[in-house]
C-alpha cells in the first residue's frame, strides 16, 4: 500500500517551521508540488531551507509569504498558487501561535491575535481553498474526492488549558469550523478533517522541553513517554489527504502519545 499524492497541489500554512515544516516534507515526498507558507520576511530563509531540503529529496514546490489572518493577502495567495499551478487539491491549515497570559490579564491585543492566526486564518484560506475546489470539480486524474482540508488544531480542542484562554478557545472553534465545512461540502466530495497534536517537538512550546526537568514534567502527562516529532504529524498528514483515507472526513483525530487518556488518573481518581 502506498500513499500517493502524485499530480496534485498542496498549501501548507506555517511551513516555514516545526509541524509544518513536517507536514511539507511529508506531503512532498508522496509526490505533491508543495506551498511553503511563511508569515513575514523574517521567515524567508528558513522557508527556503525548508523547500531546499524538499527539492533536494526530488520533491517540488515554492515559497510564499503571507499572513494568514489577512485576507487581501490569502486570496493573492490563492491567485497566485493558481496561476502557478493551476489549481489546489490539498489545504493544510497548520499556521498557529500562542499569546500567554493569566486571564484577568490577558489584552485583546493577545486576544486578538491568538484568534486572528489560528481561527481567522483558517477560515480564509478555507474558504479560498473550497471556491477553488468547487471551480475545479472532480478531476480522478489527480483524486477521487474534489478537495481536501485538514485542519491543524491540538489536544486544547478537548482540553481545557489555564493560562492560555485565547489559545484553548481557537482550537475548540476549529472544531466546529471543521464539522461544520465537512457537512457542508461532504456531498461534494470535499473532506474536511482536523489533526490534534498532543506535545510536539517544536518552537511553539520549547520551554516545555528544553530543559531535563521541564521534559520530565511533560513526560508525565504522556502514557507513551515520548515527545512528539513534526513527523508523527506529517505522517498523519499525508494519509489524510490521500485516497486511502476517502471515507474519512468530518472527525478529529488525535496524534499524541496518549495524553488524552488523561495519565494523571493512572494512579488517581
Ligand atoms: P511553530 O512556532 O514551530 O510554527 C508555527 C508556524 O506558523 C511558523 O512557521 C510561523 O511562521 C507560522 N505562522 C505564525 N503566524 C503566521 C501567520 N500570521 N501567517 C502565516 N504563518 C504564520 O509551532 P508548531 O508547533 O509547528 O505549530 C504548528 C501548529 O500546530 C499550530 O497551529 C499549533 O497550534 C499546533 N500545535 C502544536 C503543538 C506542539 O506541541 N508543538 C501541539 C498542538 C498543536
Amino acid at each position: 500500500m502506498e500513499i500517493s499524492l502524485h499530480n496534485q497541489v498542496a498549501v501548507i500554512t506555517g511551513a516555514s517551521s516545526g509541524i509544518g515544516t513536517g507536514i511539507a516534507k511529508s506531503i512532498a515526498s508522496a509526490g505533491a508540488a508543495v506551498v511553503v507558507n511563511h508569515s513575514s520576511e523574517r521567515s524567508t530563509d528558513e522557508a527556503k531551507a525548508v523547500l531546499k531540503e524538499i527539492t533536494d529529496a526530488g520533491g517540488k514546490g515554492i515559497t510564499y509569504q503571507c499572513d494568514v489572518s489577512k485576507e487581501d493577502q490569502v486570496v493573492k495567495m490563492f491567485q497566485d498558487v493558481i496561476s502557478e499551478f493551476g489549481t489546489v487539491d490539498i489545504l493544510i491549515n497548520n499556521a498557529g501561535i500562542q499569546k500567554d497570559s493569566k486571564f484577568t490579564e490577558m489584552t485583546i491585543d493577545q486576544w486578538n491575535a491568538v484568534i486572528g492566526v489560528n481561527l481567522t486564518g483558517q477560515f480564509l484560506c478555507a474558504r479560498e481553498a473550497i471556491k477553488e475546489f468547487l471551480r475545479r470539480g472532480i478531476d480522478p486524474s489527480r483524486s477521487v474526492a474534489c478537495g481536501k482540508i485538514i485542519h491543524i488544531s491540538s489536544v486544547h480542542e478537548i482540553i481545557p488549558w489555564a493560562g492560555h484562554a485565547n489559545y484553548a478557545s481557537s482550537k475548540g472553534a476549529i472544531r466546529m469550523l471543521m464539522q461544520t465545512l465537512a457537512q457542508e461540502y461532504g456531498a461534494d466530495k470535499i473532506r474536511v478533517n482536523s489533526i490534534c497534536p498532543g506535545a510536539i517537538q517544536t518552537p511553539i512550546n520549547k520551554s516545555a522541553w528544553e530543559t531535563p526537568e521541564a521534559l520530565n514534567s511533560l513526560l508525565s502527562l504522556i502514557p507513551y513517554n515520548r515527545i512528539g516529532q513534526p513527523q508523527d504529524i506529517g505522517n498523519l498528514a499525508a494519509f489524510l489527504a490521500s485516497d486511502l483515507a476517502d471515507y474519512i472526513t468530518g472527525t478529529s483525530i488525535f496524534v499524541d502519545g496518549g495524553m488524552t487518556t488523561f495519565e494523571s488518573f493512572s494512579t488517581g481518581g
